[in-house]
């Protein structure tokens, strides 16, 4: 993710609590970090591999926990080089939904906080399942506690913020989905959480405690921890749909946090040494993305021994999303042998894609999901607005009950209310606006449309934490113009003319 002024930022505050390189959130960051790490404690695996890793954070503390061998993988090829810098992982770059490797390729997978981005999360469900030996585990903040608020949270989904919040998920979806292999519960505790300016470490020691107790995640806690082990998908033992948190045995909490409090009262951190014969390791696993054949290195890269596709390196980061070679011309021999032992057209690919999704997953329950999923269900106008205050009010019942003050909740409450009625109120005052299918980014201040310029005028004005609304073209013509923001001399009357 891009920080503000264009610089990287962390997902993990891999920088020290509080550090704004960081994304905000931190100390629900870590109390995530501290729960995943709970529930690796009670499952036994040596090879690890977290899929949309960000900076490898968890793979470091994975491998510092419990000694595995680890690894990560990021669309981003500078999470991937950081993770290597930062924490001495050993990382690759390919897109979850077709991971380059062989079926059983890690005792254990994780991938956390990826699936709600996802155009077609199933695909990469398939793949976490496909590349595991032992067991999966998936989390989703973005977890409504139950189909009403989900529904609602799907029409106010805001396609036009990056990296935005694209499917929502209920607990009973996986059982659904994954069958009975499946273990899911809630992910932490929000109440109380410290703010990211809290500078009494204790305090945020004391609260990650109370946030990860077995007690109050079932009632309490947000999100979704999911749970896949192989053994018992393949006995198809009877599981219950959502397990009770306080029946496992947990790691003493105090272990968990200890590693956490090392990263948190650190300063950025110096670079770990990558453990002896990681890269090597992680090479000899890699396979073609595309027919998941052996690589061989070429150039600093590597060439698929079958369909010739080139992959590039960097910085000892294999990037394998997109090959950097188109497949090499073989002897019409050599083709024809190798389209029939792997998939090289895209309509074998996305052929063998289904027949991998449907081994694993619940094809009617994909089919269920796709079609909430659909971005034609995102609401605007009058029902975006109704919308808005039910979910205020859903809301409002969940902070009440479960997450804050009465005073913090109300007070949220009226800023939501605010919010809704602006989805009808013809003045818009304070929207960050754009034209249907036009770039040009525009505020709305008393009734007149302010120009913004340029990137750094829209970063300093602290727009960006305001929500982008895509609006009516002949609308925004029919406001007047008022002052560009950042705009060099003349720049109004230039636009004037337009
Ligand atoms: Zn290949």
């Amino acid at each position: 993710m891009r920080a503000p002024g264009g610089g990287y930022r962390a997902h993990e505050p891999v920088f020290g609590f509080g550090d704004p390189r960081s994304e905000p959130g931190h100390a629900q960051r870590l109390a995530r970090v501290a729960r995943i790490l709970t529930v690796l404690a009670d499952e036994r695996f040596d090879e690890f591999l977290d899929v949309g890793a960000g900076e490898a954070y968890l793979a470091r503390l994975v491998h510092e926990q419990f000694g595995a061998r680890v690894a990560a993988c990021d669309l981003s090829r500078e999470a991937c080089r950081r993770g290597r810098e930062f924490f001495g992982v050993p990382t690759f770059s390919c897109d979850a939904a077709r991971l380059p490797l062989e079926d059983r390729s890690f005792d254990l997978v994780v991938c956390s906080e990826v699936i709600e981005h996802l155009e077609d999360p199933f695909a990469a469900m398939a793949e976490l399942l496909r590349v595991a030996r032992a067991a999966v585990i998936i989390t989703t903040q973005e977890c409504a506690r139950g189909p009403v608020e989900r529904w609602l949270r799907l029409r106010l989904r805001d396609p036009d913020k990056p990296h935005f919040e694209r499917n929502w998920w209920t607990l009973r979806d996986f059982p659904r989905l994954l069958g009975p292999g499946v273990t899911v519960s809630r992910q932490f505790r929000v109440r109380g959480a410290p703010d990211d300016s809290e500078k009494d470490f204790d305090r945020v020691r004391g609260w990650l405690a109370q946030a990860i107790r077995p007690e109050g995640l079932a009632r309490e806690g947000v999100g979704a921890l999911v749970l896949w082990r192989r053994t018992q998908a393949v006995a198809r033992t009877p599981q219950a749909q959502t397990s009770d948190p306080s029946s496992r045995s947990l790691m003493p909490p105090s272990q968990a946090q200890d590693a956490l409090l090392r990263r948190l009262i650190t300063p950025p951190p110096a670079g770990h040494s990558m453990p002896a014969g990681a890269d090597a390791w992680l090479k000899a696993k890699l396979r073609c993305p595309v027919c998941r054949s052996a690589l061989d290195g070429k150039d600093g890269g590597a060439r698929c021994s079958q369909c010739g596709r080139e992959w590039g390196s960097q910085a000892g980061v294999m990037d394998l999303c997109e090959p950097r070679a188109p497949v090499a011309a073989a002897p019409e021999g050599d083709r024809a042998g190798a389209s029939r032992s792997s998939p090289q057209t895209p309509e074998e690919l996305q052929a063998r894609a289904e027949a991998e999704r449907r081994a694993v997953l619940d094809e009617a329950e994909v089919g269920r999901l796709r079609a909430l999923f659909d971005l034609r269900n995102v609401a605007t106008g009058m029902r975006a607005a109704l919308c808005a205050a039910l979910l205020a009010l859903v809301e409002l019942g969940d902070n009440l009950r479960y997450h804050k003050t009465a005073a913090a909740a109300l007070r949220e409450f009226a800023f939501q209310m605010r919010e809704a009625a602006r989805w009808i109120d013809p003045r818009h005052e304070g929207w960050i606006v754009r034209a249907r299918s036009e770039q040009a980014l525009y505020v709305i201040e008393r009734g007149r449309r302010r120009h913004i310029v340029t990137p750094e005028a829209y970063e300093a004005s602290g727009l960006n934490r305001r929500r982008l609304r895509v609006v009516d073209r002949d609308w925004l013509a029919s406001l007047p113009l008022g002052e560009p923001l950042g705009a060099p001399p003349n720049e109004n009357s230039r636009e004037g003319r337009s």
